[in-house]
């Protein structure tokens, strides 16, 4: 027999007694609400922390609404309703309560309907303070993501025109703290960062747990005229103090997206997603900042995102969609082609023609450039096999990516690709850039290594372009320098820049390395750069990029010479 079994055989009187015997052993507040007579009956120890002045209270509308926030009544009410009315058999919710000084406490309340021996429906059940069993829990004492949807999803159906804004708050490095000083301290950030953010806003403002480190503020009652930024300022202020107060020993800021305007027709679901989205941003572009959403740069994303589709939906079509193309490089000395770069193409039915420059970012995000890098290889391998045939030292320059090189075993795949193909070491430059490794990386290190005692030559592209580092240049060995069109063309209208390119060719030949100049397009401007002597040449003047067919066409078929062209 279970206990509802035995309730059901008692009377009011009786549960009263075996209540209050239990609550001697309780740290939660029970109660019986009888939904007949709507008579609330409670313990004594409820009184003492709540504004109720007798533990029997009849007709207890009045005094619910009392103890009860104003923000949560209707809630309450109509899911008592429900229990009365006897289309639900209990009751299970999170809410706020009032105490004596009229301070906010969130509750749980959880309670059965028991029908008694005088035939009454009545709410058995007991209410239990939320942030007490959090803090027994080691956690924020907050409620979470589930109330929060629930909560959110009734306000904007309801209320959206009475939310001023939603802030969703993260620590900048929290999987740091976790790794680097436990579990532990990563709670008690959590714990600071809860405190920091309660204390900054009035009770108006609903604070939830999210996912790990994250939390959601949302003020639909307007009642505090402080922008959103301000208050995120204010936390950030309790957030310093705090990491202060401990010596720095757990170093730690935050960031914020916050999310404002109007709020009709959205959902919790995409609240959740917008303010995710501004706090990525915020994290994204500097960290320890408030970023408010933006729908322009949302837009961006999802077009990334659905480009991202795409191009998953063509790898997996057998590279629908993608080509490469050649784009000659020759020899500055006599205008012999000697090579040429491999460059990816790619069109799509949604999106049309897409730039390199536009899709390899997304396909290095998304770690797709690690297939599409290996379809560019073969490719690139077959097409320089059959070429030699022709011109027995032609070279095909492959582009490779970071995150190829991060993140794949790039070794492996050029062994594989070399035998498969049957093209030697020599036939294949790889193109890299500075961007994205760190020069101390060993693995980056061991690479170059092995590279090197396999023949297998490196060229150093972008080279002028954002972050060039004479270092590095000495670091990766690289046979051939790249020197970027943007470089090129500030080369070609002033002296300065000019002059640095003259240099950076001697030091690159002093290193044993050859320098290619790219994107030149004119007669003139060809000549001015001969002068300063580099090796080699890939432009527009001597061809653009074309598919393997043109390319053989173009520059197979009759001569190798490009001296006309
Ligand atoms: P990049 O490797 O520096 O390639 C040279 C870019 O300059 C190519 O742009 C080429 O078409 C362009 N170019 C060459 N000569 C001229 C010229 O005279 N005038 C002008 N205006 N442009 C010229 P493209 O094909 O749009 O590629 C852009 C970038 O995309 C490449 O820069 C490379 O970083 C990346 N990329 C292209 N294919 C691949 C690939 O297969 N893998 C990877 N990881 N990246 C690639
Ligand atoms: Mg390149
Ligand atoms: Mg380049």
């Amino acid at each position: 027999m279970g206990y509802l079994d035995v309730l059901q055989k008692m009377s009011l009187e009786q549960i009263r007694s075996v209540i209050e015997v239990i609550q001697q052993a309780s740290d939660s507040y029970l109660f019986i609400l009888d939904l007949a007579t709507n008579t609330y009956m409670i313990s004594e120890r409820t009184t003492e922390r709540f504004p109720f002045d007798s533990t029997i209270i009849e007709d207890c509308t009045e005094v619910l609404k009392k103890v009860i926030h104003p923000s949560d009544y209707a809630m309450v009410a109509a899911d008592i309703a429900k229990c009365a009315s006897g289309e639900q058999d209990t009751h299970a919710l999170e809410y706020r309560w009032l105490d004596r000084k009229g301070k906010v406490v969130w509750i749980n309340c959880k309670g059965t309907v028991v029908v008694g021996t005088e035939g009454h429906r009545m709410l058995v059940g007991r209410v239990s303070e939320l942030g007490k069993k959090a803090k027994a829990d080691n956690v924020t004492g907050l409620r979470r993501e589930t109330r929060f949807r629930l909560n959110a999803e009734t306000l904007l159906r309801d209320r959206p025109e009475s939310i001023r804004y939603m802030m969703r708050i993260g620590v900048d490095n929290f999987p740091e703290i976790n790794e680097k000083e436990g579990i532990e301290a990563g709670d008690d950030v959590l714990r600071e960062l809860a405190e920091c953010i309660t204390s900054s806003v009035n009770e108006s403002v609903d604070v939830y747990r999210l996912l790990a480190d994250e939390f959601i503020l949302v003020d639909a009652e307007g009642a505090c005229a402080s922008q959103p930024e301000e208050i995120y300022n204010e936390i950030k202020r309790k957030v310093a103090a705090t990491v202060r107060l401990k010596e720095y020993n757990r170093f730690y800021t935050i960031s914020a997206g916050i999310l404002t305007g109007d709020f009709r027709y959205k959902t919790a679901e995409e609240t959740l997603r917008l303010t995710e989205f501004a706090l990525n941003q915020a994290k994204r572009t500097g960290k320890n900042q408030a970023v408010r959403f933006d729908q322009t740069s949302y837009n961006r994303y999802l077009h990334r995102l659905n480009m991202r589709k795409a191009l998953r939906r063509d790898i997996n079509n057998q590279f629908h969609g993608f080509q490469v193309f050649y784009q000659p490089i020759v020899a500055a000395s006599d205008y012999s082609l000697v090579g040429a770069e491999a460059l990816l193409r790619w069109s799509n039915e949604q999106f049309g023609s897409v730039s390199p420059a536009e899709f390899i970012p997304v396909l290095e995000e998304s770690g797709l450039i690690i297939p599409v890098g290996r379809y560019v290889l073969w490719e690139a391998a077959r097409t320089c096999k059959k070429w030699r045939d022709v011109l027995p030292n032609f070279r095909i320059h492959v582009n490779l990516s970071y995150v190829q090189v991060h993140r794949s075993d790039l070794m492996k795949d050029l062994d594989t690709c070399m035998e498969e193909v049957g093209i030697s070491p020599d036939g294949l430059v790889l193109e890299v850039t500075e961007s994205g490794y760190i020069e101390t990386d060993a693995r980056i290190k061991e690479l170059f290594q092995n590279l090197k005692d396999k023949n297998i030559d490196l060229a150093l592209d972008d080279f002028g372009t954002g972050y060039s580092n004479m270092r590095y240049l000495k670091e990766i060995e690289a046979q051939t320098i790249k020197i970027d069109r943007s470089f090129v063309v500030q080369a070609l209208q002033n002296d300065h820049d000019y002059n640095l390119i003259s240099h950076i060719i001697d030091m690159a030949h002093s290193l044993g390395s050859a320098v290619c100049m790219e994107g030149i397009e004119q007669a003139e401007d060809l000549q001015k750069m001969m002068a300063i002597k580099p090796d080699l040449i890939q432009g527009y003047y001597f061809g653009k990029p074309s598919s393997a067919d043109q390319f053989e066409e173009k520059f197979l078929k009759t001569e190798n010479s490009l001296a006309n062209a």
